[in-house]
């Protein structure tokens, strides 16, 4: 193999794309994409629920947490939307728009995606060589040296496309990461993202509630300050919360954990709303409907079983607090309710100001008892990774070691629920198949 090679190391979203564009670009220069997996794109083919969301009808830096905003915002413009789409028509994945933008091929097939990049790939004259993993890259004066489980390869310039660590079955272990690291690039300390998150034991709510999804908005505050609020819908589960909110939220609570900050979430079962405003709502509905009760009143603004979850908790509390225990001594089964107008059957007209404003309150800042999350293994993609002000962002080239290029999730830039991480990884790839083909690379 002649130095003027590239080698492609993992053939998943980025990988593919950046062989792609390269070959499509310089049909001289040859391209060899290496993937660990014996068959590889995995994470397209589960993605999506096997739909493959592959990206979003708007697609901006605001929809991506991680390194330099800046730095993000020039990747996407590099390969905007509407080309990606005219990309995906043009290899036979014709996209439609679904709820927040979001773009899925018109057959609900994720294999269809898969496939259609690999033709595309085969039909440029891209090579792939799957079942090999690469277990290092070593760069010397004039090419790099790359160590697979079935010998050794020569490039002119290698392109690391390994992924972060979500998911590692699929092949994406982090391994990659090393080999960066290795080469002389600084690794953001990563975290899962996009993870379902889970709630203390105690908190029997989630159980009794598990398969209840609705929209809220969550306050993350880290060491008291509110630092970020995401609204979107939550799907409470048998040991949590997951669902677009709770997804978006993971990273935030992780890093926050990993940077030893105390980090907290409330709900708010009003997106959008502060206490005033629904304190005012209740009030007035109180004036209008006096004989509705608490629990018709609240099951106008999430659903009944909900409504019920929240009263019986808040009631429990309520009652611990008026008998001098913590609010967890009655949760656990300790001592007989007494009577309090916190019933879901009082009509609103009995409703106690104190016990209004207290379950306001309560639905503006619902407590969720976070105690970590699912982890790599159920996570969508990693936050942290290699440090984005380590690459040149108008070729995806190492600012280290000139002739290697980094992209798609390895970087440090993780994108919300929606189809913004595969368009990161189609972006990156873009610009460095781009920037490969116009003999960016050393020679
Ligand atoms: C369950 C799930 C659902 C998802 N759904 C969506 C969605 O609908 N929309 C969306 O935008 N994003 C989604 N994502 C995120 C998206 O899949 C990733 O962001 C994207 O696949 C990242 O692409 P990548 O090419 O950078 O890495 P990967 O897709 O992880 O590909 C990396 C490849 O490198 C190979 N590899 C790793 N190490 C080595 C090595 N040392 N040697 C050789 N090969 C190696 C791996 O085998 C793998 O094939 C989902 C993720 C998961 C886990």
């Amino acid at each position: 193999m002649a130095g003027d090679d590239v080698v492609v190391v993992g053939a998943g979203a980025a990988g593919l794309a950046t062989a792609i564009f390269l070959r499509r670009a310089n049909p001289s220069r040859s391209v060899i994409v290496l993937d660990g997996a014996k068959k590889p794109g995995a994470k397209i083919v589960i993605s999506g629920g096997s739909r493959c969301n592959v990206t979003n009808i708007n697609v901006t830096e605001r929809d991506f947490w991680g390194g330099r905003s800046t730095i993000v915002r020039r990747i996407l413009r590099a390969f905007p939307v509407d080309e990606t789409i005219a990309f995906f028509r043009e290899i036979g994945v014709p996209l439609h728009e679904e709820g927040d933008g979001k773009l899925f091929p018109d057959s609900n097939r994720s294999r269809d995606v898969l496939d259609a990049l690999l033709r595309e790939l085969s039909r440029v004259g891209g090579e792939l060589r799957p079942n090999r993993r690469v277990v290092d890259v070593v760069a010397d004066d004039e090419e790099f040296a790359v160590a697979t489980t079935s010998g050794d390869l020569r490039a002119g310039a290698v392109v690391l496309a390994t992924g972060g660590k979500s998911l590692p079955k699929t092949g994406s272990d982090g391994g990659g990461l090393e080999i960066a690291r290795r080469l002389g690039h600084t690794i953001v300390p990563t975290t899962p993202a996009l993870a379902p998150l889970l709630l203390a034991d105690d908190d029997a709510m989630h159980r009794e509630l598990t398969g209840v999804a609705h929209d809220v908005e969550l306050a993350i505050r880290v060491d008291g300050t509110i630092a970020i609020r995401l609204a979107g819908a939550m799907l409470w589960t048998h040991f949590g919360v997951s669902g677009p909110v709770a997804l978006n939220a993971s990273r935030h609570w992780l890093r926050a954990a990993m940077d030893g900050h105390a980090a907290t979430v409330t709900v708010s079962f009003h997106p959008g709303r502060d206490f005033a405003d629904v304190d005012g709502e209740w009030t007035r509905l109180a004036s209008d409907h006096p004989r509705m009760t608490v629990h018709t009143a609240l099951a106008r603004f999430v659903p009944a079983s909900v409504a019920s979850a929240l009263l019986r908790t808040l009631r429990r509390s309520v009652l611990d607090t008026r008998e001098g225990h913590g609010p967890s001594a009655s949760a656990r089964g300790g001592g007989a309710p007494r009577e309090t107008e916190m019933d879901k059957s009082t009509p609103l007209a009995h409703f106690a100001r104190d016990d209004r404003r207290r379950l306001v309150r309560a639905l503006v800042e619902w407590p969720l008892p976070i105690t970590g999350t699912r982890g790599y293994g159920f996570a969508e993609a990693t936050a942290g990774g290699i440090d984005l002000t380590e690459i040149d962002p108008a070729t995806m080239e190492s600012r280290v070691r000139p002739g290697l290029y980094l992209v798609g999730e390895m970087l440090d830039v993780d994108g919300r629920i929606g189809g913004f991480n595969f368009q990161w990884a189609w972006c990156t790839g873009r610009v460095a198949g781009k920037a490969l083909a116009s003999g960016a690379a050393r020679t």
